[in-house]
């Protein structure tokens, strides 16, 4: 950790502070110990069984939830280290940011978000912030984890208007058009760098995509013809690698330096002053077509991969039917949220199969969902 920090950064002294009081920790400062709470919570350790773009059970090298959001936060804390910001907010930040997701990934977010059409939608980002500040129960005093307020805000990367009004202080910069810290700002841009880069890897890994095909992407090509400039005989994993790790420090290294740039040029100071600025954490013009490029790809290539998309059909069916199967019957629910059903079904059933784990989605599909032979 940087011991002089920016004059913009999050720090203690600013800091909006936790809801409901407790004594200063001993020993180590107010964002590590939020990192903490996060690491030692229930919903991160299941992110080690859910899905990133690959089914769990596919392949065991390849990303989860859990080894994404170590990669987040590594980057995270990197770049905030370069700009003398704030590190232990930025590593709280990427750890806890995919909390929220589903099992099956994005097909699991959007089959829930159907489900809960009539009853206010499902969103992974949203529910990452419900799982801090309500679902987890660990503490006597408070339910959530009762992290400070620069940290959940950091969570809520984005969020409808409707959904900002019911969130209180932390859904006010929605409604006011306001930035969330640079720490926030730089997480958010670590997790694309990321899944963007692991996922050429994954994906190449898996068979799915080929060296070949990936000539068409300027910013990989680029990096390939560098490692072979260096390394001519270079092959097979090893080539992936130091082509990927490039591509990594092309992005992190010019995303901190126009972030540099971008600072000195607006003028900011202060906390406040990145609040009310535009969105200061940013890649250099010359650079976005070519991430772009790269994502296209990926989403043509990768993502919807007939080998892909065929998962993603039984996903889809094995979190509608277990929704269908909680509604009709709740009491096939665990005590705790046959409780909250009391509430409100939908919402309980959603939290509930939001924080199953893949292989558990399938088992319980499996024991409500008669012929259901998936994955
Ligand atoms: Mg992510």
């Amino acid at each position: 950790m940087n011991t002089v920090l920016a004059s913009c950064a999050v720090t203690e002294a600013v800091s909006r502070g936790r809801r409901f009081s407790e004594p200063p920790p001993a020993g180590r400062g107010e964002f590590q110990r939020d990192r903490d709470r996060i690491v030692h919570s229930t919903a991160f350790r299941r992110l080690e069984y859910k899905t990133q773009v690959f089914i769990n059970h596919e392949g065991d090298l390849f990303r989860t939830r859990l080894t994404h959001s170590l990669e987040v936060a590594q980057l995270s804390r990197s770049m905030a280290r370069a700009l003398a910001l704030n590190e232990d907010l930025a590593e709280a930040v990427a750890l806890a940011h995919d909390l929220g997701h589903t099992p099956f990934g994005h097909a699991g977010q959007d089959t829930l978000n159907e489900c809960m059409r009539h009853d206010g939608g499902f969103e992974h980002n949203l529910q990452s912030l419900r799982i801090v500040e309500l679902l987890e129960e660990r503490y006597a005093a408070f339910d959530g984890l009762n992290l400070c307020f620069e940290t959940r805000e950091g969570i809520l990367k984005h969020c409808s208007l409707a959904n900002a009004r019911l969130l209180g202080e932390v859904g006010q910069r929605f409604l006011e058009g306001t930035q969330p810290s640079l720490e926030a700002q730089l997480v958010n841009l670590a997790d694309e760098i990321a899944y963007n880069n692991h996922d050429v890897d994954d994906g190449l890994r898996a068979g799915l995509i080929s060296l070949e095909q990936l000539e068409s992407v300027a910013i990989f090509a680029r990096c390939r013809r560098e490692v072979e400039a260096k390394w001519p005989a270079l092959q097979g994993r090893r080539l992936v690698h130091e082509t990927v790790r490039r591509m990594i420090d092309i992005m992190a290294g010019e995303l901190v330096a126009q972030t540099r740039a971008n600072l000195a040029a607006s003028g900011v100071k202060t906390l406040a002053d990145v609040h009310r600025a535009p969105v200061l954490a940013a890649y250099p013009d010359a650079l976005r077509p070519q991430l772009r490029e790269l994502k296209t790809f990926l989403y043509d290539n990768l993502y919807h991969h007939a080998q892909v998309m065929q998962t993603i059909d039984q996903a889809r069916r094995i979190v509608a039917d277990l929704f269908g199967a909680y509604l009709a019957e709740p009491a096939q629910l665990p005590p705790e949220y046959q409780r909250r059903a009391q509430d409100g079904k939908a919402r309980a059933i959603a939290d509930y199969i939001a924080g199953m784990t893949d292989r558990y989605a399938v088992k319980e599909h499996q024991r409500l969902c008669a012929g259901g032979e998936f994955l």
